[in-house]
């Protein structure tokens, strides 16, 4: 018992930012906190961009109702032009501007809290309203090791009016091809993801420690280059705690078609919550996947945002394509349940963009991956997909982003491929042991978050 008289309780409060990717891994944080005893107190931006994003969240606090929910309202933003950038990253954006709310919603809690811990997008503008506290503020960096690398040093490389001019300053690795550097960096002047990557790059140097949702046996040299001070000479320490094991907060999707497929048969093709390709390229695409001659369950999405996408089906594909589709696949255009689906024994591969989340959630699964980078941090995540055996990776695709037209014939031959590739499975195999072992008892990233609670308990 405290002094107070009341049993002392570790209360962790949790602050995501924008979009399923940066919210997923914080829900299953959330779970992970909660099944080790600690309270978790889970700040909810409001509104949110996507339906998807309301909807994960309802679930969270139905399944989990020892968990806190505070609202963090968001005020409207007095820059209109911010407005014609990425909606995620305009809601970044509404986000830190909201922030001065905060030091009152934390004080307030009860009992106090031992430490927060912040989505990376919002460290330059909370970390100063924390410190203020006397709060600890652990980041937690959403993507995978090598991209945090990347992430901590971009403020570095740059000249005068903000052009990058060397880009090979991550230093302690193997350096980052120019073409795996997210395009809006390579700009001249100013943008919204510019002005995350420098300022809270370089803010991020002064929290107590950076979370990330990797562990040792897939990125242990960028994990040991980071904790050696070879990438930054002064960063906190970077924390191993992942892969976050699946943890549902979306309704069961039951796809009769997938229960009918044989084992090991279907590739998913899914390219995130976020990212609508081209129409051009959806029928190229579709094209490819019908020629290929193998099954697949195709996740087809035509807006960024999930509340706008509301064509339908057949004025996406075409009535030609739709037809031609049905004799080995199945498209969909609604939200799946992705863990759900990956770990259908159906499922064979996923021709993936490479977001982190939709990587974790593979290996965790033991699924292969043929590489599709659209954007952000997707090419940095496809390297490592290929280097630890997860996958392949045709770079001669390009950026998704409107770079190229991929032809339908050259989908189909990666997809035979893929596919076709049993020594893949093999590995892939033993990512999944592997991937579970770091999470089990005794396992490495197991003992890293057992320490980070006894750093909290001492907090109280
Ligand atoms: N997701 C899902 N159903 C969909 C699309 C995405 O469940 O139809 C989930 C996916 O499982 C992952 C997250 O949304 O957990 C997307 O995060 P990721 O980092 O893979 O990519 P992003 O959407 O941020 O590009
Ligand atoms: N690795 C890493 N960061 C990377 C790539 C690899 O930490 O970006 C680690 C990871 O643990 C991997 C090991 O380095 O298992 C070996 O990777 P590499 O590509 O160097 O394989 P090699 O061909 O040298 O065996």
């Amino acid at each position: 018992m405290s002094d107070s008289g009341y049993l002392q309780v570790t209360h962790v409060a949790l602050l995501p930012s924008a979009g399923m990717g940066h919210l997923t891994p914080f829900l299953r944080l959330a779970a992970l906190l909660t099944a080790h005893n600690v309270h978790v107190t889970f700040i909810t931006p409001s509104p949110t961009v996507s339906l998807a994003e309301s909807q994960s969240l309802s679930h969270l606090f139905t399944t989990f109702p020892q968990i806190t929910q505070k609202h963090l309202h968001l005020l409207p933003l007095d820059q209109p032009s911010a407005n014609s950038e990425d909606p995620f990253y305009y809601h970044f954006e509404l986000i830190r501007r909201s922030s001065h709310l905060l030091p009152t919603l934390l004080s307030s809690l009860c009992p106090p809290l031992s430490a927060i811990i912040t989505d990376m997008s919002l460290a330059s503008t909370v970390i100063p309203l924390t410190d203020s506290l006397g709060l600890p503020n652990y980041i937690f960096f959403t993507s995978s090791a090598k991209m945090l690398t990347f992430y901590v040093s971009f403020h570095t490389m740059l000249g005068p009016n903000h052009e990058i001019e060397d880009h090979t300053k991550v230093s302690g690795l193997e350096q980052i091809p120019k073409a795996w550097i997210p395009p809006p960096l390579l700009q001249g002047g100013n943008n919204l993801l510019k002005t995350f990557f420098i300022e809270n790059g370089k803010k991020m140097t002064e929290s107590s420690g950076i979370l990330v949702n990797t562990y040792e046996s897939i990125e242990r040299e960028t994990l040991a280059a980071l904790n050696e001070g070879k990438v930054l000479k002064k960063l906190p320490a970077v924390i191993a705690i992942g892969p976050f094991a699946p943890c549902t907060f979306q309704e069961s999707q039951q796809l009769a078609w997938l229960d009918d497929q044989p084992t090991g048969s279907v590739l998913y093709v899914s390219f995130g919550s976020r990212t609508a390709m081209s129409r051009d390229q959806i029928r190229e695409l579709g094209d490819g996947l019908v020629r290929s001659g193998c099954r697949f369950l195709w996740a087809v999405k035509d807006k960024k945002v999930d509340v706008e996408d509301n064509e339908k089906l057949i004025e996406v594909l075409g009535q030609g394509l739709l037809e031609r589709v049905k004799k080995n696949g199945l498209a969909v255009k609604n939200w799946l349940n992705q863990e759900e689906i990956l770990s259908h024994p159906a499922i064979g591969g996923f021709l993936s963009h490479c977001g982190w989340n939709s990587l974790t959630e593979a290996l965790w699964n033991g699924v292969r991956i043929l590489a599709w980078p659209q954007h952000g941090d997707q090419k940095i995540n496809a390297d490592l997909v290929e280097r630890i055996g997860l996958g392949t990776w045709d770079k001669s695709w390009g950026w998704g982003e409107g770079e190229m037209l991929v032809k339908a014939q050259d989908i189909a031959e990666r997809v035979r491929e893929i596919m076709g590739n049993k020594l893949l499975q093999l590995q892939t195999d033993h990512i999944r042991e592997e991937a579970r072992m770091a999470v089990g008892d005794g396992g490495s990233s197991t003992k890293r978050l057992y320490a980070l609670i006894e750093i909290w308990k001492k907090v109280q």
